[in-house]
């Protein structure tokens, strides 16, 4: 088969599996004071290191989830819930992804001012445009790094360095579920007080998340307990899951630059086959993450052509998993031109996808293209 939808979710490496069974052999609390304990507790610590050293951050500043969902959602109210008696104005923009899209709407109901920035014409989101609507009463910032439909790279070093000149109490949040271990940064480039990543987009398991939330914010906890993870995060801590997280990104982290080399040729080689090709377009502009491309097959259905590739065990996703076949009302706000949006596809790849593969792809568009037009 020929997966080309890495964005959803990534199989598991081999080195996220044994650190797994590990963490499975190794069954201790790591809360247990006793030997047994202990060495769960290890295996924690040493995963925390691994996960902020590859952010670039303090490793007492790293908070183990059960998902970016989780982390995003832990910011968003627990941000509300410590500052949001004097400050109520929360900034975004309309193309995140619905962890965070979903609990700010929640904060709107409960009456707090939300600025929802859209891309201007060309698709882009300027930094201006964000920091233009910071005001004092400005309470959070979340933007995401990497947008996960077109693979659009934000500005969001330059967005929350500008945020933070004008109000220095501000939280800066940042979506890195789609950037991190893919592009090569540390939290300090970006300049975000919190960075949510995902351990299932990077070939750990689904499961598994974390947070990074810089010394001095203050963010209440969503849940209250045991106390674990410094009180942060309360409730027994996934350890094999957490092994198999840290795993992963010590496998990836050595070789970011060099994938994301491979990624972009990859990215070029199908690019250049369809804009070849009568009747294909990318949606995604040069600048995207080469590891995501949006395409389109002009007039066959998203849906329809994705079946057919399925046909040929190739699979894509239509879009964004997350918009489960809905028109995507990012694509609009990306600019994507009104008769590509029922006909969008969203490939995403690893580095250890390959030219073979992409023939394959390509020559399965040409054939739907051609046949599926003949049934419409
Ligand atoms: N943010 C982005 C940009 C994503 O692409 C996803 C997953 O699709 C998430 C957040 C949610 O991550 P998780 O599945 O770990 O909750």
């Amino acid at each position: 088969m020929i997966y080309l939808d890495n964005a959803a979710t990534t199989a598991v490496c081999a080195a996220a599996k044994s650190a797994a069974a590990e963490g499975f052999e190794c069954f201790g609390n790591p809360s247990s004071l006793h030997g047994v304990g202990l060495e769960a507790e290890k295996i924690m610590r040493r995963s925390r290191e691994t996960i902020a050293a590859a952010l670039g951050v303090k490793d007492k500043e790293v908070y183990f989830t059960s998902c970016a969902t989780e982390s995003s959602n832990t910011v968003i109210f627990g941000a509300a819930a410590a500052h949001g008696k004097r400050r109520k104005r929360i900034i975004t923009t309309t193309i995140e992804h619905p962890s965070v899209a979903r609990p700010v709407d929640e904060l709107e109901k409960q009456g707090f001012e939300v600025v929802r920035i859209s891309p201007g014409e060309n698709g882009i989101i300027t930094p201006e445009s964000v920091i233009s609507q910071v005001d004092e009463n400005t309470l959070l910032v979340s933007i995401m790094h990497v947008n996960n439909e077109t693979g659009y790279i934000l500005p969001v070093g330059e967005i929350f360095k500008g945020v933070k000149h004008k109000n220095k109490e501000t939280i800066c949040h940042c979506d890195c579920v789609q950037s991190f271990m893919k592009l090569p940064f540390k939290a300090k480039d970006i300049g975000a007080d919190c960075i949510s990543v995902s351990g299932h987009k990077l070939h750990a398991p689904k499961g598994i998340g974390a947070l990074y939330v810089k010394s001095g914010v203050r963010i209440l906890p969503l849940m209250y307990g045991g106390g674990q993870e410094s009180g942060f995060r309360s409730g027994t801590e996934n350890i094999p899951y957490i092994n198999a997280f840290a795993a992963a990104v010590g496998e990836l982290e050595p070789t970011i630059i060099e994938r994301y080399e491979t990624a972009l040729s990859l990215k070029k080689y199908l690019c250049d086959k369809l804009s070849a090709l009568d009747g294909t377009a990318v949606n995604s502009h040069e600048g995207c993450s080469p590891y995501v491309v949006s395409i389109a097959v002009e007039r066959i259905k998203s849906e329809t052509m994705l079946h057919f590739l399925e046909s040929r065990e190739i699979y894509v996703s239509s879009g964004s998993a997350c918009s489960k076949g809905k028109k995507s009302s990012v694509l609009q706000e990306l600019r994507i031109p009104a008769k590509y949006l029922d006909s969008t596809l969203r490939i995403s790849m690893t580095s250890d996808n390959t030219r073979e593969e992409i023939d394959a792809l390509v020559s399965a568009l040409v054939d739907g293209r051609d046949s599926l037009a003949k049934i419409r």
